[in-house]
């Protein structure tokens, strides 16, 4: 039928093949340009599912990015265009200096609930660390970052697994974060999961499975 409706029948395919690095591994942190204008999602909308479309809204912006010399972009929330949400394909994860680990949390229906989000928080917990899941503002990452009590930002996602952030720039502002270089934690998080995906250590929470 040509017409507009769910469809009542689907087929779910998951295609699988060898991949190479998402970024390239010496190539360091990544600048990411914060997006002001377009958003990503809105309360009530898509943004929490891998639906079809899920990159569309976040396309003109990376394009912009681009221009600005940013690999990456961060999206606000639709309203206030103030609080943290997401990058186009990413979650995204910062580390405080008193070793906190604070991600924005989910309950808006906006930031998709990625499994390596999901992941990573719950080896954070298992490190010790302190895990929060708070709303947290662009003003607020500027001046922590030009204090240094924000010490590390990275992006995660199934794709890159963990991809640090060196920069942000915005319209009006602009700042380094660890000097442009890969933080600590951020390189145990990514060793952990990675380990634990190769099958190199142990499987604590029984997240292997055989697919083939
Ligand atoms: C895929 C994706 C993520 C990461 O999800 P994972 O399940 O960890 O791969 C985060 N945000 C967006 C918008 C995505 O499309």
């Amino acid at each position: 039928a040509l017409g507009v409706k769910p469809a009542s029948e689907f087929k779910f395919i998951v295609i699988a093949c060898a991949a190479g690095e998402y970024f390239s591994k010496d190539a360091g942190p990544v600048s990411v340009w914060v997006e002001t204008d377009t958003v990503r999602a809105s309360r009530g909308g898509t943004g929490t599912a891998k639906c079809g479309g899920n990159y569309a809204a976040s396309l003109t912006a990376q394009m912009e990015g681009k221009e600005h010399g940013c690999q990456q972009v961060l999206f606000l929330d639709a309203e206030e265009r103030r609080w943290l949400e997401e990058m186009g394909g990413m979650n995204v994860m910062m580390v405080f200096e008193d070793g906190t680990l604070l991600t924005p949390p989910l309950a808006g229906g906006t930031i998709l609930h990625g499994i390596t989000r999901d992941s990573l928080l719950t080896l954070a917990r298992d490190a010790g660390m302190t895990v929060k899941e708070e709303r947290y503002a662009l003003d607020q990452l500027f001046a922590d970052a030009k204090s240094g009590k924000l010490r590390e930002v990275f992006a995660c996602g199934t794709a890159a697994v963990v991809s640090p952030i060196g920069a942000f720039k915005s319209k009006t502002d602009s700042c380094t974060i660890n000097n442009n270089t890969v933080g600590e934690v951020t390189a145990k998080l990514r060793q952990t999961l990675c380990d634990i995906q190769f099958g190199r250590t142990a499987d604590p929470h029984d997240w292997i499975r055989t697919v083939a």
